[in-house]
């Protein structure tokens, strides 16, 4: 299931790569830029723009709620999805790719010598070369996920 959210939705389409989805996120154009982009990917669009003009073969999924974790329930809930906790940490954050897995020793001069001493296993973006590794990047998103519920979560 792929998702692309139209710019009010910036901090939920970040959150929804983190848990694992493949969300582009809109930031300019008009609707029908949108819905081609939309069709040729396979997109459900994510919004909060209500005058958004209904077109075959695109699934608009509306959002109501105003803060983040009443997002990602709504839309959870409207999609009957739930979150898959190995698919999780699995797409950089900012390109919305998938992360690949890289050797310890190649990140020595790329990561603080701390992380380095401390952490085992590292993943880097293929497209922006960002390092990601457990419990920096993602550090608090273990406990918003708790406060978020673990009823829509499988692990
Ligand atoms: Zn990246």
């Amino acid at each position: 299931m792929k998702f692309i959210l139209t710019k009010e939705l910036g901090r939920l389409s970040k959150w929804l790569r983190i848990l694992g989805f493949d969300a582009a996120y809109f930031k300019q154009g008009n609707a029908s830029s949108l819905i081609i982009e939309a069709l040729r990917d396979g997109r459900i669009i994510i919004t909060r723009n209500q005058r958004l003009p209904k077109s075959g073969g695109i699934q608009i999924v509306l959002i109501r709620q105003e803060n983040l974790k009443g997002q990602l329930q709504e839309l959870l809930n409207t999609l009957k999805i739930s979150l898959e906790r190995q698919a999780m940490f699995s797409r950089c954050i900012i390109c919305n790719v998938e992360l690949k897995d890289i050797d310890k020793k190649e990140v020595k001069l790329r990561v603080p010598a701390y992380v380095f001493e401390t952490q085992e296993h590292f993943v880097i973006c293929p497209k922006c070369n960002r390092i990601y590794w457990p419990g920096t990047h993602w550090g608090n998103v273990e406990k918003a996920l708790e406060r978020i519920g673990k009823n829509g979560i499988h692990s």
